[in-house]
Order: C-alpha cells, then sequence, then structure tokens
C-alpha cells in the first residue's frame, strides 16, 4: 500500500477518537525540573536525566491511553523547548555553539538554550500570545540544514515498544522559518522564509525516518498561519504542503494550527495535498467553522477538531462542544476530537487543589480534566449522547452553579462597571496643566532620576517569606524584616542621589500574584505550575470572579516608605491588563468587561494613596504589547478596552499627582498611539539595548506627555559606566527634549544582585547630572 492509500483507508474506516496534540512536561512531582537543574549542578548524571525523561513520556501516555486517548503525541517533549528541539532536527546551529554541541549533545544543547560564560544562547520570546517562551533561532542566508531526526525517531519508537499508536508532532518548516530571526551579523531584512527550498528535502528526510520507524500519522504544527500573512507567506505555505503532500515516502501529514482562525490560509491548507488538518474552534478560532464551511469542508480528509480549550482552566461546555461537532460531521472524511492546542499551557491536574472551594473545584479543568472532557466528546460523538448522559448532566449542572455562584455575580461589582461612564476614564485636566501642578508640587530637577520599583530579591528575603509561609517566623517578625528592607533601599538611593524613589518592593512575592492574593474574585493554586521558559515553571492566578478589593493593598507600606524620606516616594500597582495577562481569566464574560473590575478595585487604591500623601503613583502595563492579538482585526477594540482600563484605575486622582506608567519587552513601534491614550504624565519603557529606539519612536508618533527610556539593561549583569548612560541619554535628548525626559533603568531590579544594582544606579545618576550641565 502507498502511504496515501493507507492514510485513506484509515480515513475512510475510523470513527471519531480522542487525541491531544501535546502534554505537559513537567510530571506530577516536577521531576523533569528537578532532573534537569540537578543536571546542571553536576548532581543528576546524563543517564539519570534521560532515565527521568523516559519515564516521564511513559506515565504521560499511559495516562493518556488509559483515559481514552487513543493516538498520543510523541516529540512534543522537551529537556528545555520544543523550538530549540526543532533547530536540532534540522542541523541549524548558529556556529558559536557548534564547539559545545562537538563536546558533547546534551551541555551543547543547554549551553544553546542558555548560554556559557564564552557563548551567549539563543535569544527567548513569547510563543504567539501564551506565557510560554521559545528560543528563537537565528537563521541567515549562510544557513546550511541537515535532518536529523534522531529525537523525533526515538521518542515514536519508544511509544510504539509500549503498545501505543502513536503521532509525531513537530513544528512545521513554515512556522519555524516565520518564527526565526536573521542570525547576528546578517542583514536585519534577510527573510528566513527565503531558506524553505532548503528546509522541505530536510523535512522530507524526516517524514521518511518517521514512516520507517513505524508513523502512520505525522503532525505538523503551523500556528503561524493564524496570524495576519503575507501572499508571498501563504504561497510559501501552499508550496510547502505541496511539495510535502506529493512526496511518496510520507506518513499521513496533518498540518495543525491554533490561537486563531486560519483565515485566509484555510483554503490554502484545505487545498494542500495532505491527509489531514488540526483546526481550533475555541475563542477567536471559532470562526474556523464558518471559514472551513466557506471552503467547502475538507471531504475525504481527516479534520482534528480543538474544542476543548488548550490554554484556559475552565470546563468545556460539552453540550455546545457536541453541536458544533456535529456541524462539523458533515464537514470532513472523518472528525476527532482534541483540545485547541497542547496541554503545555494548562497546569497537570485540578483535583489535587485541595484548598480551592469544592464549589468552585467544579468549574476548573486542567490537563487531566481536558483529556476527560476530550475523550467524553469523542465518545459521545461516536456513540451518540445517551452513552455520556450522566457526564452531560453533571457538566451542565456545574456550568449552572458558575454562573449563578456568588463569586461570579456580585452585585455591588456589576452595579458599578455598568455606571462607569466615559468621563471617569479621563483626567479631569490636560497634560501640559497637570505638568505644572506637578512641577510645583514635586520640585524635581531636569532630567529627574528614578527606579522602576523592585530592588533585589535576596536570598534572605526569599527565605523570609518562606519562614512566613511555614510558620517559623511570625507576621510581625516578617514585618519588621521587610521595614528594614525599605529603609535600607531607601537610604541607598537617598545616598546616590536619586529624586523620586521607590520602596523596592521586598514585600512582594510577585507582581501579579501579590494584589491577586488580596483582591476578592481570584484564587491561588498550590500545584497549578506551567511551564514559562525551560526549567522556569510560575503558578498563575485564576481570576475566577468579580473582582472587588476588601481593603487597601500598598497603603500601609507606601506611607511607611513615605514616612523614612522627604523625597517623594512612589506608589507601585500592577495594572489591569498585566493583571489578566499573567493569570488564567474567567471566560464566561468578555474580558474587557473582567479588565473593567480590575481597574476599578485599582482605582481605589490610587485614590487611598493619593489621600495617604503619595504624589507619584506608578501603574505597571508590562503586559499591554504582548496581549496584543495575533491579528490586526482584534487590535482596535483590545486596545480600546486595555487603555480604557488603564485610565479608569488612574483617571480620578488631582492635577498634582503625578501618574507613571511602565512597560517592558521592547517593540513598541506599532502601540505608540495606545501608549499615548494611556495619558500617564511619564511612561517608563525598556530602551537600552534598543539604543534608545523607542524615544525617537515616540517622538516621530508626536508622543506628548514624559518619558523615560531606560539607560540601564538589567536583563545582564553587566554595570554601564556613566559615559555609556551619559551617551544614551544625549540620544534620548535628540528625540525628546529635557523638559519631558527622564532617567531610569529599563525595568525593575529584582533579579539583579545588590554590587551591580549600587554601581550601575550611581552611574545613571552621575551621567545625569552630567547632561544636566549640558542642556
Ligand atoms: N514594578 C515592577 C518591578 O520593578 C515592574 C516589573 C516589570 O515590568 N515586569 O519589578
Ligand atoms: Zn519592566
Amino acid at each position: 500500500m502507498t502511504p496515501k492509500s493507507a492514510a485513506a483507508a484509515s480515513i475512510a474506516s475510523m470513527r471519531p477518537l480522542a487525541t491531544v496534540h501535546g502534554y505537559p512536561r513537567q510530571g506530577p512531582g516536577r521531576e523533569l525540573k528537578k532532573a534537569v537543574e540537578g543536571y546542571w549542578k553536576g548532581r543528576v548524571t546524563a543517564e539519570a536525566l534521560r532515565e527521568t525523561a523516559a519515564g516521564l513520556r511513559r506515565a504521560n501516555w499511559q495516562q493518556l491511553r488509559t483515559a481514552g486517548v487513543r493516538e498520543v503525541p510523541t516529540g512534543d517533549f522537551s529537556l528545555y523547548d520544543h523550538v530549540l528541539d526543532t533547530t536540532l532536527m534540522v542541523g541549524a546551529v548558529p556556529d558559536r555553539h557548534r564547539a559545545a554541541l562537538d563536546a558533547g549533545a546534551l551541555d551543547g544543547y543547554f549551553a544553546m538554550a542558555r548560554g556559557t560564560q564564552d557563548v551567549a544562547p539563543l535569544e527567548m520570546t513569547k510563543w504567539f500570545d501564551t506565557n510560554y517562551h521559545y528560543l528563537v533561532p537565528e537563521l541567515g542566508p549562510d544557513t546550511v540544514f541537515a535532518a536529523d531526526s534522531s529525537k523525533q525517531r526515538g521518542e515514536l519508537a519508544e511509544a510504539l515498544a509500549q503498545g501505543h499508536d502513536a503521532r509525531p508532532v513537530l513544528v512545521g518548516p513554515v512556522t519555524y522559518l516565520l518564527l526565526a530571526k536573521p542570525a547576528p551579523g546578517v542583514a536585519a531584512d534577510f527573510e528566513p522564509l527565503s531558506l524553505l527550498d532548503r528546509l522541505l528535502p530536510v523535512y522530507a528526510e524526516i517524514l521518511a525516518d518517521l514512516r520507517a520507524t513505524g508513523a502512520r500519522w505525522v503532525q505538523l504544527d503551523e500556528p503561524a498561519l493564524v496570524a495576519d500573512r503575507t501572499s508571498a507567506e501563504l504561497n510559501a505555505a501552499a508550496r510547502a504542503y505541496r511539495d510535502l503532500g506529493g512526496l511518496t515516502d510520507r506518513p499521513a501529514l496533518l498540518v495543525a494550527s491554533y490561537f486563531d482562525r486560519l483565515g485566509e490560509a484555510l483554503p490554502v491548507l484545505a487545498k494542500a495535498p495532505v491527509e489531514g488538518l488540526a483546526i481550533d474552534f475555541t475563542g477567536p478560532a471559532a470562526a474556523n467553522l464558518e471559514g472551513l464551511a466557506l471552503a467547502g469542508g475538507l471531504p475525504g480528509k481527516r479534520l482534528v477538531a480543538g474544542i476543548v480549550d488548550g490554554r484556559n482552566v475552565w470546563i468545556n461546555d460539552l453540550q455546545r462542544s457536541l453541536s458544533t461537532l456535529a456541524s462539523l460531521l458533515g464537514l470532513a472524511g472523518r472528525v476527532d476530537v482534541a483540545p485547541s492546542c497542547s496541554l503545555l499551557h494548562v497546569p497537570l491536574n485540578a483535583a489535587i487543589e485541595r484548598d480551592v472551594d469544592p464549589q468552585v473545584a467544579r468549574w476548573l479543568a486542567f490537563a487531566r480534566q481536558k483529556v476527560e472532557e476530550t475523550v467524553a466528546l469523542a465518545k459521545g460523538l461516536r456513540e451518540g449522547t445517551d452513552v455520556i448522559a450522566g457526564l452531560l448532566h453533571a457538566n451542565s449542572s456545574a456550568l449552572a452553579s458558575r454562573s449563578s455562584a456568588a463569586l461570579t455575580r456580585d452585585p455591588a461589582v456589576r452595579a458599578r462597571t455598568a455606571s462607569v461612564t466615559d468621563a471617569d476614564g479621563r483626567r479631569a485636566q490636560p497634560y501640559p496643566q497637570r505638568a505644572a501642578a506637578q512641577r510645583a508640587r514635586l520640585g524635581l530637577p531636569l532630567l529627574p532620576t528614578t527606579t522602576i520599583g523592585s530592588f533585589p530579591q535576596t536570598g534572605e528575603l526569599r527565605a523570609a517569606r518562606a519562614d512566613l509561609r511555614a510558620g517559623r517566623l511570625g507576621s510581625e517578625d516578617y514585618d519588621k524584616r521587610i521595614a528594614e528592607e525599605i529603609r535600607d533601599v531607601l537610604a541607598f538611593q537617598e545616598e546616590a542621589g536619586v529624586d523620586v524613589l521607590v520602596h523596592g518592593e521586598p514585600e512582594r512575592n510577585d507582581m501579579v500574584q501579590y494584589f491577586a492574593e488580596q483582591l476578592n474574585g481570584y484564587l491561588a493554586t498550590r500545584h497549578g505550575w506551567v511551564q514559562s521558559y525551560g526549567t522556569r515553571y510560575v503558578r498563575p492566578p485564576i481570576l475566577a470572579g468579580d473582582v472587588s478589593r476588601p481593603e487597601p493593598m500598598t497603603v500601609e507600606w507606601t506611607r511607611y516608605a513615605q514616612s523614612q524620606t522627604s523625597r517623594p516616594v512612589k506608589g507601585m500597582l500592577t495594572g489591569p491588563v498585566t493583571m489578566l495577562a499573567w493569570s488564567f481569566v474567567r471566560d464566561d464574560q468578555p474580558r474587557a468587561e473582567t479588565a473593567r473590575q480590575v481597574a476599578l478595585a485599582l482605582r481605589d487604591e490610587v485614590a487611598d494613596l493619593e489621600a495617604a500623601g503619595t504624589a507619584v503613583i506608578q501603574v505597571d502595563e508590562p503586559a499591554l504589547r504582548e496581549t496584543l492579538p495575533l491579528r490586526a482585526e482584534g487590535r482596535p477594540a483590545y486596545l480600546a478596552w486595555a487603555t480604557e482600563s488603564f485610565r479608569l484605575a488612574t483617571g480620578g486622582v488631582r492635577a498634582d499627582t503625578q501618574i507613571h506608567t511602565h512597560m517592558c519587552y521592547a517593540e513598541f513601534g506599532d502601540i505608540v498611539s495606545a501608549i499615548a491614550d494611556l495619558d500617564a504624565d511619564v511612561i517608563s519603557l525598556e530602551a537600552a539595548r534598543s539604543h534608545m529606539q523607542v524615544a525617537g519612536e515616540l517622538a516621530a508618533a508626536g508622543y506628548p506627555n514624559e518619558v523615560g527610556p531606560g539607560v540601564y539593561d538589567i536583563h545582564s549583569p553587566r554595570v554601564p559606566d556613566s559615559d555609556e548612560v551619559a551617551s544614551l541619554l544625549r540620544k534620548g535628548l535628540g528625540a525628546i527634549p529635557a523638559e519631558r525626559l527622564w532617567v531610569n533603568p529599563d525595568c525593575g531590579l529584582k533579579t539583579r544582585g545588590w554590587p551591580e544594582v549600587r554601581q550601575a544606579l550611581e552611574h545613571v545618576v552621575e551621567a545625569a547630572r552630567t547632561v544636566r550641565t549640558e542642556v
């Protein structure tokens, strides 16, 4: 049988089954993190690390199989990152990493991920609009690809040997190239996609290898096709799948996409000579339903319908999903059921969350529960809803309890958001008037110096917090410890000559969690770890209900800090967009509504800070840019609610109260007008690495308020000398007039050590003093 007829046979003969695109790698006790970090520290051998990894894969597959998944994914597992794995699979190793790789595959792999004393790692960036970070491939005109299918083959062989029906999952060639960037030294306008013809033969070889190993299907993930794509890019996708589809020695191909609608890419993929598509039908991707019908469906092909949201933590509406699935049945030769994307983005198991109110726990679905939902939906689709009647009943009663619960329906919160007016979200005076009032109140020099908020989170501080949690330290002693830290931080800033001080945020574990713990409507999990990058896992809070603020959150420490110094101390809050972006957000109302609730809670905090005498209040929005929808069509609506919620939080203050905001993670070019819409008096931005580029961008767009483009790159332990800072400042002055230019680091200092911070800030102040004499 040729592969194509084998695939055709399996399409025709199969009734709906359940599958997944990928599963969390960590293990129930975060075994992977422990093993990898143990290996780095020399406490775990390479052999032991490999055994741990194989054990986790075995357990995951077994669990999926037991739950009723009939085709398990392989190759999605990773010791660090699956895009890095893809880079190795196609042999696109930067020259600077070759020596490390030649010396040892595992150490070379980690050198690419984390760098060594001698070589810089690959750059890391966000995987689409998720909070997972991947390592960015570096490509150039001289890149030579070479197939190395060993990892994919090895994992497939493992699963097959364990008796599973398995489907290797690979990052597809088009997405791989679209996620890449020009290697250092290569012209910035080099387009990695121009390497497609060189890359396809490598994929062809890998597909043949996987077929030889026993793969019947291979999944190629092409999430990049859900963003806005040029016709050249769409043509490249068409060519890629025409070529790969035209191969004779290959398994059946399933091209997967997720995170948004495919749009113009849908007909391209539907027409491609591949045997199946995996398509997301959740959230904004629900538009794929219509798109698929318009494209004439996928006659004779396999459709893997992503119907269980793989990115949030809420139970599925099974009845609704079944009716969507039923409408899909007529549109493809065969319909299978899956989560919308890899379950990598959700925690493992909601059933072990003992601290969550059981009423609320019924609404939660983490990876394990999402697998159960997927299996149930496939069964209902296959055998009729009667066979899952019990589940459907339990599901609809859980959904009903959610929509009527006091947690999700707080009349006071609802009444308040409903009565918000446009004027609530506007400062009473225009910026020039405010600036004059603030100048009179604050009496700052030209080019005022400040920092972004946090100071080093030392081991002692973290230990004190752990001791407090464990009951080894009383809360009074803990508070004493924090007060002492605040005094030290203030004393240092005064000595160094900083103009607008911060208290250093020593009491905060995390800028979102700290507030989530104090607001009504948020839940914390105990085991809800999600991979952020490599061995870093986070436990995002769950925004489950209507949000309100039972009592002031930051006023006491801010007041205390201000009582220790005559210079202004900034109040420091996390903005509404960031409070949503770094949490799991409820899916039973628009995010705009949730953001508005958070904004109003923050507005109360801002008012209390102002009443306590705080003259400068910073509301951080580092996530504003990264939450931008993948497709341009979604951006205006997003930016409208994002900026409205910021203004709602900050718009109620007096003219002489100065509102700051802060953003990092560069690339602000496409949101400059949204930044202006925030109408903050001062914005500080990451800029040091891009040599103040953002200052020019803001100036070019006519940004009217004050700006602090970062002059100290806090991502590096390197201490800039004062000449270097001064020359960045002069560059900033080339774009922003001295009356509106602030002097500050790129971001908070919490990840840095005290010795570097001390020196660097002294240099920053010195540079500001020097440049002040020149203007
Ligand atoms: N105020 C925060 C800090 O300094 C801001 C952090 C951030 O932008 N990510 O730590
Ligand atoms: Zn920042």
